[in-house]
């Protein structure tokens, strides 16, 4: 649990890391092979907070190698499965004893206000490995129904060496939403976090080692994505990649993966999610509350941010009256150290003008932005703050409506019934997640029925726990974190026929 509850604290601490920013192979940290690295640069100031291995094609091949061994000399699916209970169990408590320095690493690498990451995404982090530390000797096989004269098993089993590949928006959580079902059934991995925020996973490989892990079972792999991530995701000794990010590299994967060995493919990808606000609604006030956290949470990037707000038309006035009255008071820019900061920088000044590109693309096509911020000063000038913006007038047809801007920008959009809701709703590339507002329990059902998501929230946003399925229908995505079935989807099935007499 962290101790330190004021800004300089936590400055002060941050004073004193140094981060490794190296690949972690074989139970060691070691440099990238041709010694390349880039600059990992904290987006509230611009300043260089560590220098990050470039691994190159040599690199990944070494740490797919040391697993592949790893995996044939069946040091970690070899071991009971309460052995390997205990090695995730103690991860969890390493994570938890080392609360401040993954909360700092995460800060500082990609602008997520502290008070957040030590709220939200640590405990997330350490349910999630006990959640499948707990279903390792749960699993189970069966004995299917056959005429005397054979034994029929059917058995579940990993697949060997798989690869991660994973975003900077809640790096340690999106890593371990992969890392913790792959080692819970059995295989090794090989990670590649995202070049933007590579800092607290880096961390956490070595933490694996402390917690008893065996060398090589996971090895991590620092780069950037068309290098280091194109060359995992084309090894051959691959046997599955998992994958969370964008639709557009999504795509990129299931290429190489039909170059290569037609490894499995899992993707994770972008959203525009929908929430739709129906005139029944219990309390305005509170329902929009949850409008305004779920586009501004982490700076509107998230992949389930709700970003589209289909609104009824005799609720729309007021809606927008109080969204632009409470978004300032909610969220509030500032050093994402200072535990009331609320709304952090984005991840990176390239970040940033790309969303500013998409709020003036929006202006142009005719759309009105109501931008509800104030200008900072001091050190954070130099940082890619930007202020939520509510676009009002607009249209589903607008890019605004349309793209994954991935920042503080909500789009609303009015309408007249639930017929023309779910059908704005459902116009979209995307089906990760949508939401709907109302008292009336049919309606409820029927929108649940018809909203094309793999995630419906009904009176709320965002909420769910470790049995929650989470992932997306469309080209949000074709795979599932979290839950018992994130966890045999890293497993293959054998059929053990047996003549018996
Ligand atoms: P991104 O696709 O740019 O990068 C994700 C990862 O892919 C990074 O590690 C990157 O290095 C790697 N990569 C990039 N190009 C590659 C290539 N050619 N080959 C192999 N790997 C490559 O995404 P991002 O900007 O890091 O993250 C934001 C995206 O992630 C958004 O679209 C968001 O919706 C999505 N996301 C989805 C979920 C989900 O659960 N569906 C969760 C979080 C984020």
């Amino acid at each position: 649990m962290s101790t330190l509850s004021s800004r300089e604290n936590w400055s002060r601490r941050a004073a004193l890391l140094r981060p490794s920013g190296d690949n972690f192979i074989d139970g060691r940290y070691v440099a990238a092979q041709a010694h390349g690295r880039f600059d990992s640069i904290n987006p509230s100031n611009g300043q260089l907070l560590a220098q990050v291995a470039r691994s190159q094609e040599s690199d990944v091949d070494l740490a797919v190698n040391r697993s592949l061994q790893a995996w044939r000399d069946r040091r970690w699916r070899g071991l009971a499965p309460r052995q390997r209970m205990d090695v995730l169990m103690r991860w969890a408590d390493l994570v938890e004893q080392n609360t401040e320095e993954l909360a700092l690493l995460e800060t500082l690498d990609m602008g997520k206000p502290i008070n957040d990451v030590l709220g939200i995404d640590l405990p997330e982090v350490t349910r999630t490995l006990r959640y499948f530390a707990e279903c390792i000797d749960k699993m189970e096989g069966s004995v299917t129904s056959t005429a005397p004269g054979a034994l029929h098993l059917v058995l579940h089993e990993p697949l060997g060496v798989v690869g991660a590949i994973t975003p900077w928006n809640y790096p340690l959580l999106m890593a371990v939403w992969k890392l913790a079902p792959i080692l819970a059934a059995g295989n090794c991995v090989v990670l590649k976090p995202a070049e933007q925020a590579p800092l607290s996973c880096t961390r956490l490989a070595a933490l694996f080692m402390e917690a008893g892990g065996p060398a090589g079972v996971f090895n991590l792999v620092n780069g950037l994505g068309p290098e280091a991530g194109r060359a995992l995701a084309l090894h051959p000794d691959v046997v599955k990649l998992s994958f969370t990010g964008s639709t557009t590299v999504g795509k990129l994967l299931l290429t190489y993966a039909g170059q290569s060995n037609m490894k499995r493919v899992a993707l994770e990808t972008g959203g525009k999610s929908p929430q739709v606000f129906l005139p029944d609604l219990y309390d305005l006030d509170a329902a929009v509350d949850r409008a305004i956290g779920g586009i501004f949470d982490n700076a509107g990037q998230v992949c389930n941010a709700g970003s589209r707000l289909l609104v009824h038309r005799d609720i729309h006035d007021a809606f927008v009256a109080r969204f632009t009255s409470r978004a300032p008071q909610l969220y509030r820019p500032g050093d994402p150290l200072d535990p009331a900061t609320t709304l952090g920088p984005l991840v990176s000044q390239a970040h940033r003008l790309k969303v500013q590109r998409c709020i003036e693309r929006g202006i142009a096509e005719g759309a009105r932005a109501v931008v509800m911020g104030e200008a900072l000063s001091g050190h954070l000038e130099q940082g890619a703050f930007l202020a939520p913006t509510l676009f009002v007038d607009a249209d589903n047809r607008m890019s605004i409506a349309q793209d994954e801007i991935f920042g503080p920008v909500a789009t609303v959009i009015p309408f007249t019934n639930d017929d023309e809701a779910i059908a704005l709703a459902n116009d979209s590339i995307y089906g990760l997640a949508a939401s709907v507002w109302t008292r009336d329990l049919n309606r409820s059902h029927r929108f649940v029925r018809d909203l094309e998501a793999g995630v419906v929230w009904v009176n709320c946003f965002g909420d769910g726990d470790m049995t929650q399925p989470f992932g997306g229908y469309k080209q949000s995505g074709n795979s599932r974190d979290k839950h018992m079935m994130s966890l045999m989807s890293y497993t293959q099935t054998k059929s053990a026929w047996m003549a018996t007499t």
